[in-house]
Protein backbone atom coordinates (compact mmCIF):
# COMPACT_ATOMS: atom_id res chain seq x y z
CA UNK A 1 0.00 0.00 0.00
CA UNK A 2 1.82 3.67 -0.78
CA UNK A 3 1.83 6.31 1.25
CA UNK A 4 -1.51 7.83 0.20
CA UNK A 5 -3.35 5.44 0.71
CA UNK A 6 -2.17 4.56 3.66
CA UNK A 7 -2.83 8.06 4.90
CA UNK A 8 -6.15 8.14 3.32
CA UNK A 9 -7.24 4.88 5.22
CA UNK A 10 -5.82 6.44 8.16
CA UNK A 11 -7.79 9.07 8.27
CA UNK A 12 -10.99 7.38 7.08
CA UNK A 13 -10.90 5.39 10.06
CA UNK A 14 -10.44 8.49 12.66
CA UNK A 15 -13.20 9.82 10.82
CA UNK A 16 -15.40 6.58 11.12
CA UNK A 17 -14.32 6.60 14.77
CA UNK A 18 -15.25 10.32 15.47
CA UNK A 19 -18.59 9.42 13.65
CA UNK A 20 -19.38 6.66 16.41
CA UNK A 21 -18.63 8.47 19.33
CA UNK A 22 -20.69 11.28 18.03
CA UNK A 23 -23.83 9.02 17.09
CA UNK A 24 -23.17 7.73 20.97
CA UNK A 25 -23.20 10.90 22.46
CA UNK A 26 -26.39 11.94 20.12
CA UNK A 27 -27.72 8.43 21.76
CA UNK A 28 -26.88 9.31 25.18
CA UNK A 29 -28.48 12.81 25.01
CA UNK A 30 -31.74 11.87 23.81
CA UNK A 31 -31.84 9.37 25.73
CA UNK A 32 -31.28 11.94 28.88
CA UNK A 33 -33.67 14.03 27.18
CA UNK A 34 -36.13 11.30 27.00
CA UNK A 35 -35.87 10.37 30.71
CA UNK A 36 -35.98 13.92 31.77
CA UNK A 37 -39.57 14.17 29.69
CA UNK A 38 -40.52 10.33 31.16
CA UNK A 39 -40.07 11.72 34.71
CA UNK A 40 -41.96 14.97 34.46
CA UNK A 41 -44.84 13.48 32.81
CA UNK A 42 -44.71 10.59 35.30
CA UNK A 43 -44.92 13.58 38.07
CA UNK A 44 -48.18 15.11 36.26
CA UNK A 45 -49.67 11.57 36.67
CA UNK A 46 -48.93 11.31 40.37
CA UNK A 47 -50.25 15.39 40.61
CA UNK A 48 -53.34 13.62 38.79
CA UNK A 49 -54.08 10.86 40.87
CA UNK A 50 -53.37 12.69 43.76
CA UNK A 51 -56.01 15.12 43.14
CA UNK A 52 -58.29 12.16 42.36
CA UNK A 53 -57.48 10.67 45.73
CA UNK A 54 -57.77 14.19 47.84
CA UNK A 55 -61.35 14.54 46.40
CA UNK A 56 -62.54 10.89 47.33
CA UNK A 57 -60.97 10.98 51.05
CA UNK A 58 -61.15 14.52 51.97
CA UNK A 59 -64.43 13.77 53.84
CA UNK A 60 -63.34 10.65 54.58
CA UNK A 61 -62.58 10.58 58.93
CA UNK A 62 -61.62 7.13 59.02
CA UNK A 63 -58.57 7.36 56.37
CA UNK A 64 -55.07 7.08 57.36
CA UNK A 65 -53.73 9.75 59.41
CA UNK A 66 -50.71 10.79 57.08
CA UNK A 67 -53.45 11.06 54.35
CA UNK A 68 -55.43 13.38 56.68
CA UNK A 69 -52.72 15.35 57.75
CA UNK A 70 -51.96 16.13 53.65
CA UNK A 71 -55.67 16.79 53.10
CA UNK A 72 -55.35 19.32 56.43
CA UNK A 73 -51.86 20.88 54.65
CA UNK A 74 -53.76 21.05 50.80
CA UNK A 75 -56.44 22.44 52.40
CA UNK A 76 -54.52 25.22 54.44
CA UNK A 77 -52.58 26.15 51.62
CA UNK A 78 -55.55 26.50 49.40
CA UNK A 79 -57.48 28.63 51.83
CA UNK A 80 -53.88 30.68 51.70
CA UNK A 81 -54.01 31.13 48.11
CA UNK A 82 -57.67 32.08 47.39
CA UNK A 83 -56.52 34.73 49.85
CA UNK A 84 -53.75 35.98 48.37
CA UNK A 85 -55.41 36.13 44.83
CA UNK A 86 -58.23 37.96 46.78
CA UNK A 87 -55.36 40.59 47.93
CA UNK A 88 -53.75 40.75 44.65
CA UNK A 89 -56.84 41.49 42.58
CA UNK A 90 -58.09 43.76 45.00
CA UNK A 91 -54.09 45.18 45.13
CA UNK A 92 -54.90 46.38 41.30
CA UNK A 93 -57.63 48.27 42.07
CA UNK A 94 -55.64 50.50 44.71
CA UNK A 95 -52.92 53.26 44.37
CA UNK A 96 -50.79 55.27 46.69
CA UNK A 97 -51.95 58.83 47.67
CA UNK A 98 -49.69 61.00 46.44
CA UNK A 99 -49.60 63.19 50.09
CA UNK A 100 -49.82 60.45 52.55
CA UNK A 101 -48.80 57.69 51.06
CA UNK A 102 -51.82 55.72 52.09
CA UNK A 103 -53.75 52.88 49.97
CA UNK A 104 -56.85 54.29 48.11
CA UNK A 105 -59.39 53.29 45.96
CA UNK A 106 -58.27 54.32 42.32
CA UNK A 107 -61.13 55.70 41.57
CA UNK A 108 -61.03 57.83 44.89
CA UNK A 109 -61.65 61.62 44.16
CA UNK A 110 -59.98 62.08 47.58
CA UNK A 111 -57.92 59.97 50.01
CA UNK A 112 -59.99 58.58 53.08
CA UNK A 113 -56.60 59.20 55.15
CA UNK A 114 -55.56 62.83 54.76
CA UNK A 115 -58.26 64.10 52.55
CA UNK A 116 -56.10 65.22 49.82
CA UNK A 117 -57.70 65.57 46.21
CA UNK A 118 -56.72 62.92 44.28
CA UNK A 119 -56.23 63.36 40.13
ZN1 LIG B 1 -53.62 60.82 51.76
Amino acid sequence: MGFLEDAVGKTKEVFDIACKKTDEILTLEKQKFTLASLKSKREKDFAALGRIYFELVKDDEDADEDVLNLVDEICDKSQEIELLEAEIRYAKYQRACHECGSSVDANSAFCNKCGAKLD
